[in-house]
């Protein structure tokens, strides 16, 4: 025998009630089948509303009873549309003989003006009735033999006519005298039992799965399985959390855990008679009967420490009762939890403190139910002897709950991931607990975020992947480069659980922005098509309404704008990469406070491409200066237009062709006066020396010039060349004199270890290693306590997009790993 329970989404309409009738007849090829059907999908709830109405208004609402009739008439007769052999007449007499039936227990509750809960029990089962009859007749109609069974008859429980408990061995002697055909399909609504008068009881609201799993005991099962309408067991509720995995195999205990903490997987009531019994179970979904489902054991068998689920419960709200007599405790807490089972509250995370003389704990809100008041009432013996003080609420809170073997293993490594979560929504962890069955922790939290942060909490702990949530700004050369980097990085590093996620390209007019990712194919057409207007402080709130884990602003932009944000925009959250020299050459006293900021927010700081580009300078430093190493000279060749332009004069190039030639190849910014000026060098000059220790300023750095007072600076290209022609004489005679030396001329930049920095054409022997550095390339000399007489020398391509965006992209990687 095997035992199949179908709840009201498998029964939402005609075509389900078809699905579900060729299951049945599917299976009974191989086995004796039994099955528990639910109302139809949200049937219950129409019956109560309609009890609620009747007394609301002490009127029968004929509207809603209509409704309801019209609803079980539509079915057949759209059943009856697809087999002619439907007895759809006899069945929809059947349909208004019921409905007759419920108009007579609303006149009683307009009597009454109230409803009392025997006839509130025999109205909201009645979808259960009303699909076992349209079931019946279906089943017959393809030939098969039918036995209905009467759960008031048959299934035994206890008085209580809204939430009764089923008495397992009396109902299975019922069982034992009822002779049951081989061949027949044994039919049983669900959510109904009788009480010892054998009058109608239910066993609270989505009791059919206990119905199911009382009838495999009862009828024998081999096999329970419990048809809905996903594929099985997720490890979150697949609906809510698009990111849930299936889980094939898991625990009645860890089933009945993530069931008590708000997954609705299994009526927590129907799992023991299945777990005494050692009665498998099978989530299967009506949609998709080929799925194998999830199946329920008893001892976990493989996975012995995995993590099964994370779950969350809203709308929570926290009792506590306070100022205790001792000598009390015990008898308020009876009183408290007799009144709360009686109402069938479930309550969570009891906490008693002796020492405290305080009982808390935590319930769902029912704004019909005033709580508070409730317990007040149920405790007001109690208060008036002044055995207990305050039965207080904080309301508005939410749990969430890790479930899984082992749990405790885990703990400091799934509450730093929570912690971590929880802090990027600055929402607040108010209270840990383990629970006593030692297989699930749960948090409780503000009501707010709580999908978000449970999804986000889901990916971390299941996943184990950090989502690296990426701001660009600036999209010239170098930022398009480092979106193409991430495009082709990013299969690899979800390899090693790095989830790369651009949610922000912007530049400083324009922006789009994803909460989940920017597509990096087609940016460039979204972007062009994009009229948002780009305004910084919006995009930064993004981070908390997101709640992204590890925001990175990356900054691609040469703006001074952008760079004076660099400390708000670490106060909202972000860790910043920049490749803006701005941030860093500016006043001292900024480059100080960037640093304490990032420092006090836990913020990461990376700007490696600010000298050198691709090349590893900085960081080397830093490690270098930590491990006690001291400059005693840095000498470099700091641009890479001045080294082609340089490089060239070795030869016969005279100054004006060799600026000419430097501007064609594009390693000139767009007015080679730029270069010429020598500032951008004195920046990555300033950024060393500060990074060696020493206070300075821009201006302290002296640079000697290349173009004299006299030089008209000019916008126009033309002239500009013109007048440049006037200095080539001047040069000829420099380099030719440098020849005779057997040097060469070189724009290097110096830092001696008194801090004075200096900028200048040198003449350089081969001795010196920037004597050889030409075309384009950089070169960094530091003499140091470690790195003397021989120094350390950093050379390579110092500019350039691709060089630049991979250097940013390894800053990237120094933010997680
Ligand atoms: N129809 C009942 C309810 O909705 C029982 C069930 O479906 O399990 O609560």
């Amino acid at each position: 025998m095997k035992t199949l329970k179908f709840g009201g989404t498998s029964l939402a309409n005609a075509k389900k009630f078809i699905q579900v009738s060729s299951i049945i007849i599917n299976q009974t090829k191989i086995n004796q089948i039994s099955v528990v059907l639910s109302a139809p999908a949200t049937i219950t709830n129409h019956l109560e509303m309609i009890v609620l109405k009747c007394i609301r208004y002490n009127n029968v609402p004929a509207e809603e009873l209509t409704t309801l009739k019209n609803f079980f008439l539509k079915l057949t007769k759209k059943i009856y549309a697809t087999n002619k052999k439907y007895p759809k007449n006899n069945i929809q007499k059947k349909i208004t003989k019921q409905c007759e039936k419920l108009q007579k227990l609303l006149n009683l509750i307009k009597l009454f003006k109230k409803c009392p809960d025997k006839i509130y029990a025999q109205v909201i089962s009645m979808g259960e009735i009303l699909s076992v009859k349209i079931m019946k007749e279906l089943l017959m109609s393809y030939g098969h033999d039918v036995l209905t069974i009467n759960p008031v008859k048959l299934i035994s429980a206890t008085s209580n006519y809204l939430n009764a408990i089923v008495k397992i061995h009396e109902s299975k002697k019922n069982f034992k005298n009822l002779n049951v055909n081989k061949k027949k399909i044994i039919l049983m609504p669900g959510f109904i039992a009788g009480n010892k008068s054998r009058e109608l009881v239910v066993l609270g609201r989505n009791g059919s799965d206990y119905s199911a799993s009382i009838l495999s005991v009862c009828t024998n099962s081999h096999t329970c399985e419990i048809w809905t309408d996903v594929n099985g067991i997720y490890t979150s509720d697949p609906n809510i959390i698009s990111t849930a995995k299936f889980i094939s195999e898991i625990t009645y205990q860890e089933a009945l855990e993530l069931s008590y903490f708000g997954a609705k997987i299994i009526h927590p009531a129907s799992v023991k008679p299945l777990q005494i019994h050692n009665i498998p179970c099978i989530i299967k979904n009506t949609n998709n009967p080929n799925y194998p489902g999830t199946l329920l054991t008893i001892k976990n068998n493989n996975n012995i420490d995995i993590i099964k689920g994370i779950t969350y419960l809203k709308k929570i709200i926290l009792i506590k009762i306070t100022k205790i007599k001792e000598s009390n405790q015990e008898k308020i807490l009876n009183k408290t939890f007799k009144y709360l089972s009686k109402k069938n509250i479930t309550t969570y995370l009891l906490n008693q403190s002796l020492s405290n003389n305080t009982i808390s704990f935590y319930i769902q809100n029912n704004p019909l139910l005033n709580i508070k008041l409730k317990l007040k009432k149920a405790l007001s013996a109690e208060i008036q002897k002044k055995s207990l003080k305050i039965v207080l609420c904080v309301k508005k809170l939410s749990i969430i709950s890790i479930i899984g073997y082992n749990i405790k293993k885990y703990n400091i490594d799934i509450l730093k991931k929570i912690c971590l979560v929880v802090n990027s929504f600055k929402n607040k962890i108010l209270e840990v607990s383990y629970n006593t069955s030692k297989i699930s922790l749960s948090v409780v939290l503000h009501d707010k975020h709580i999908i978000d942060i449970t999804e986000k909490i889901h990916d971390l702990i299941l996943y184990k992947t950090i989502p690296v949530n990426i701001f660009l700004i600036g999209i010239g050369g170098v930022g398009s480069k480092l979106l193409d980097i991430i495009l082709m990085q990013e299969q690899k590093l979800k390899k090693i659980f790095i989830q790369l996620n651009v949610n922000v390209i912007a530049n400083s007019t324009t922006y789009i922005e994803n909460k989940k990712k920017i597509s990096l194919i087609q940016w460039k057409k979204q972007f062009n098509q994009s009229n948002q207007l780009f305004i910084l402080e919006k995009i930064l709130n993004l981070v908390k309404k997101n709640g992204y884990l590890y925001p990175v602003l990356i900054d691609c932009t040469a703006s001074q704008d952008i760079a004076e944000k660099y400390k708000i925009i670490m106060k909202k959250g972000f860790h910043i990469i920049t490749a803006n020299k701005k941030s860093n050459s500016s006043f001292f006293s900024n480059y100080k406070s960037i640093r304490k900021i990032a420092q006090k927010y836990n913020k990461k700081f990376f700007y490696e491409t600010h000298v050198g580009a691709g090349l590893p300078i900085l960081n080397n430093l830093k490690n270098l200066i930590k491990s006690g190493d001291q400059l005693i000279k840095f000498q470099g060749i700091l641009s890479g237009s001045m080294s082609y332009i340089f490089g060239k004069l070795d030869g016969n190039t005279s100054l004006s062709d060799a600026i000419k030639q430097a501007q064609t190849l594009g390693f000139t910014e767009p007015n080679p006066q730029d270069d010429l000026l020598g500032t951008d060098v004195a920046r990555k000059l300033l950024i060393i020396a500060r990074e060696f220790g020493y206070k300075l300023e821009l201006s302290d750095i002296t640079i000697e010039k290349i173009l004299p007072d006299s030089f008209n600076k000019s916008n126009h290209k033309k002239e500009f060349f013109l007048q440049l022609k006037k200095l080539n004489n001047i040069f000829i005679r420099q380099i030719n004199k440098a020849k005779n030396e057997k040097k060469v001329l070189r724009f290097v930049g110096t830092i001696k270890n008194n801090g004075s920095c200096n900028i200048k054409i040198k003449a350089v022997d081969n001795k010196n290693p920037l004597y050889y550095v030409k075309n384009g390339e950089n070169i960094f000399v530091f003499y140091t306590k470690y790195y003397q007489p021989i120094p350390l020398i950093l050379r390579g391509y110092g500019a350039g997009n691709e060089v630049t965006a991979s250097g940013i992209f390894s800053d990237l990687l120094r933010v997680i790993l």
